[in-house]
Parts: structure tokens; sequence; C-alpha cells
């Protein structure tokens, strides 16, 4: 289906062809500062199938795999919008809180559930893995 989101300020806009049914939830400490949030909740798309209007800013670190992962941001507003892991190219994941509909998504897998706050209990009949999947 067709996702449409933005960062707070509307200075970046993007829509993708997206399948947000399966989100992964992710509790690691990079998502963590990354997103400001006690978990980043993350849709891939293909980036073909993905236009972003408007200039991001990039923050690039090592993810656990050892590959770069660029994370991309809004330079107004500091809004986090989505992701480029070194281990996934020519893939996009976008963070679900900038969604005009995050309701849309639903979690499909949680991931670094070893990091995850106590207190976090999502719900169904999910995989979740203590660590990265696979
Ligand atoms: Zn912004
Ligand atoms: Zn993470």
């Amino acid at each position: 289906m067709e996702i449409t989101g933005g960062c707070l300020c509307g200075a970046v806009r993007y829509r993708a062809e997206a399948d947000p049914t399966s989100a992964t939830i992710c509790h690691c400490t990079d998502c963590q500062k990354f997103t400001g949030a006690a978990f980043a909740t993350l849709v891939a798309v293909a980036k073909e199938a993905l236009t972003i209007d408007g200039a991001l800013k990039t923050f690039s670190s090592l993810g656990g795999s050892g590959k770069p992962i660029l994370r991309h941001f809004c330079p107004s507003c500091g809004s986090s919008l989505a992701e480029e892991p070194g281990t996934r190219p020519g893939m996009m994941i976008l963070n679900v809180g900038t969604f005009d509909q995050p309701a849309l998504a639903k979690p499909g897998r949680e991931i670094f559930r070893d990091e995850a706050l106590s207190w976090i209990h999502v719900e169904g009949d999910i995989p979740r893995f203590a660590k990265r999947p696979g």
C-alpha cells in the first residue's frame, strides 16, 4: 500500500510503496538513542519504491554487524526518519512514528529483546529475538 509521511516541521516529506503489516520492533540502544523513544518501530522499503522530498542530514556509524548504518534525520527539526543498513543494500528502513498514519503499522517481530525496557510488552504471537535475527 502507499505510505506517506514526513518530519515534524514538514521540510521533509516521503511516499513509499510498502507493507506496514509486519513491522520490526527494535529495542537496541542505538535505535533508542536515534529515535529518542523507548524502542524503534521500523518498516523496510525498497529504495526504488521510495520518494523523498526535502534534504536529509545523515549520521553514519557501525552497526552490530560491523557494516556501516546510515541514519537520516531532518536538519531543521531533528525528526529521525530512516535508516540505511549496510547489510541490506537497496533497502531503506522507515521510522513508523513519522508515518502520516502510524496506526497502519502492525508489529511482525521483535529484535534485540535483550536490550528492551522491562515494562515493554508487545502483543501478538510474533517471533522475538534476543539479539539480531538469524
Ligand atoms: Zn523537519
Ligand atoms: Zn535497533
